[in-house]
């Protein structure tokens, strides 16, 4: 089978540029970062990389250890911040955690299961936070809420099918600066609608966003406790957007709930599993360790405090990690309860006392053998960063160069943004027309106001142009879309959007030799 270059890339953690340059680096040959490249290629890119975060070629790939169960060890929750907890010597007692399923004896290649990670979005005021806290409260165990649970940027809620892990950051604006930076955290996306709202301008931007990380959707019908709740109205504006309900015939899940009283959160969480075990989320907790930031902040007494999320392998205390172009020593490892643990496998969130520096949320953590290890990987991305740099001075990724392979239906990703709803209809009424069996417009988000960050963001995930109309971008959204090489655009007349447009089709046309 074959792999597009942006989906390795996304699936790796590098950014395309990177890609690239490997490609150059092995003489592989590619027409845009949408070109596929063969098995082999994507197996000795894999090497590259590995070998460059083990700190150079010199490495020899190291052996995965079996996979063994994750031992959490932790103290009795205590009403003790996690500055005091970091800076006490941990007492252990074992803390019960949902057993994952074992790994199994069958073939090496039979990785457990892991926990499915779910982030929640959707319009402000539609209930996101209320249930955040409604499951938090309900699905943490008593014992270990009881101290002050501080904001860690994640949550372990425990149900009768498993594990679930809740990004705790609601709003697509953590999903997107995660993603960001080529990270995927999220498995699933509970976009939540106000049964008494129905779509609003938000709900379609976490939509977009969720699509575009192609992430599985459930939708939570908000708040049908209200007399005035319409969930029927609600799974017919998402039937609009082409997003059928499973009950319509569509496969859509739609589950009403209410986080006040507490009806259908137990659903929820059932088809939350569901789509897990669909997904069939595995991971190695043997394995080569890797993790991302959650989030981050800086404790007057401990020091930097980072939630990482484990993603790949077991992190343990004592471990060397490296972020960014720093590293650190892990002195302490907290689990999301506050309670002090030594390890932590896949689908663990888990804060980390021992960084230097204050990493950035989505940045992507390794793990090294030992300090003189990491400082190479260090100075291995240093210098990798300053050839990028040099290299982004020499050549610059045109649009011809971003089209899609030959031979297959290309796809002309665009964000509208306009000042009405009567403006963004008619846009998109013309460029409905302008669709050929060649080429696809795909509007991934048509919004009323100016062009967000969020749309930026989205934009350079999904390779899409920006074109606003009537409507301008704030300086600093330009700033972003600039250094992330995104087109923004805005024109006053609409035809001369459309013929924005054109040329971006036509730029998608490629010769045939
Ligand atoms: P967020 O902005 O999406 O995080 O929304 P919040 O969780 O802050 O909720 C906004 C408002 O809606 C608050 O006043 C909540 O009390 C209320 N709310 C949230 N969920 C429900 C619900 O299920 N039923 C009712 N009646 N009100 C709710």
């Amino acid at each position: 089978s074959k792999v597009r270059i942006y989906n390795l890339a996304r699936d790796l953690g590098v950014d395309n540029g990177k890609m690239l340059e490997i490609l150059d680096g092995l003489g592989v040959s590619y027409k845009s970062v949408s070109s596929t490249i063969e098995d082999d290629t994507v197996d000795l890119i894999k090497q590259i990389l590995e070998e460059e975060a083990a700190g150079g070629p010199a490495q020899a790939p190291t052996s995965t250890p079996a996979a063994e169960p994750v031992q959490a060890s932790a103290p009795q929750a205590q009403a003790e911040t996690q500055a005091q907890a970091a800076s006490q010597s941990a007492p252990t007692a074992t803390v019960e955690r949902m057993p994952e399923p074992a790994p199994t004896a069958s073939p090496a290649r039979e990785l457990p299961h892991r926990a499915p990670v779910v982030t929640i979005m959707g319009h402000v005021d539609h209930g996101k936070t209320s249930l955040l806290d409604y499951i938090r409260k309900t699905k943490v165990a008593a014992k270990e809420a009881g101290g002050i649970t501080q904001h860690v940027g994640a949550f372990e809620a425990r149900t009768s099918k498993g594990r679930v892990v809740f990004i705790d950051t609601p709003g697509h604006e953590a999903f997107t600066t995660i993603r960001a930076r080529g990270a995927n955290v999220a498995d699933i996306a509970i976009i939540v609608i106000a049964a008494d709202d129905s779509l609003m301008p938000q709900t379609r931007e976490a939509i977009a966003h969720a699509q575009a990380a192609k992430v599985p959707m459930i939708v939570a019908i908000n708040k049908i406790d209200l007399p005035q709740a319409d969930p029927e109205r609600v799974k017919t504006d998402l039937t609009s957007l082409n997003l059928v309900p499973e009950e319509y015939g569509g496969d859509l899940i739609v589950v009403p709930v209410s986080a006040r009283t507490g009806e259908g959160v137990e659903d929820l969480l059932e088809y939350i599993s569901l789509t897990a075990e669909l997904e069939d989320l595995r991971a190695d907790p043997g394995g080569e360790f890797r993790g991302v930031v959650i989030e981050s902040r800086v404790d007057r007494q401990a020091g930097v405090l980072a939630t990482v999320m484990v993603q790949e392998g077991t992190l343990h205390v004592g471990d060397f990690l490296v972020v960014g172009e720093g590293y650190g020593k892990i002195k302490a490892l907290t689990d999301t309860n506050g309670g002090r643990i030594k390890d932590a496998g896949p689908s663990t969130p888990v804060q980390v006392l021992g960084f230097s520096e204050n990493p950035s949320s989505g940045e992507t953590v390794r793990s090294a053998k030992n300090e003189h290890q990491a400082r190479e990987v260090v100075a291995g991305r240093v210098g990798d960063r300053r050839d990028a740099e040099e290299a982004r001075g020499r050549r610059r990724l045109s649009l011809e160069e971003m089209m899609g392979p030959l031979g297959e239906t290309r796809t002309v990703n665009v964000i509208l943004r306009a000042d009405t709803q009567g403006s963004l209809e008619a846009i998109q009424g013309i460029l409905a027309k302008k669709e050929t069996d060649d080429v696809k417009i795909n509007v991934l988000l048509a919004g009323i106001g100016s062009p967000t960050e969020g749309d930026v963001l989205l934009a350079s995930t999904a390779e899409a142009t920006i074109l606003c109309f009537s409507v301008t971008a704030a300086g600093g959204v330009k700033k972003i879309a600039e250094q992330k090489g995104i087109e923004l655009k805005s024109f006053r007349i609409i035809y001369e959007l459309i013929d924005e447009v054109d040329r971006l089709i036509k730029g998608n046309v490629e010769p045939v030799f």
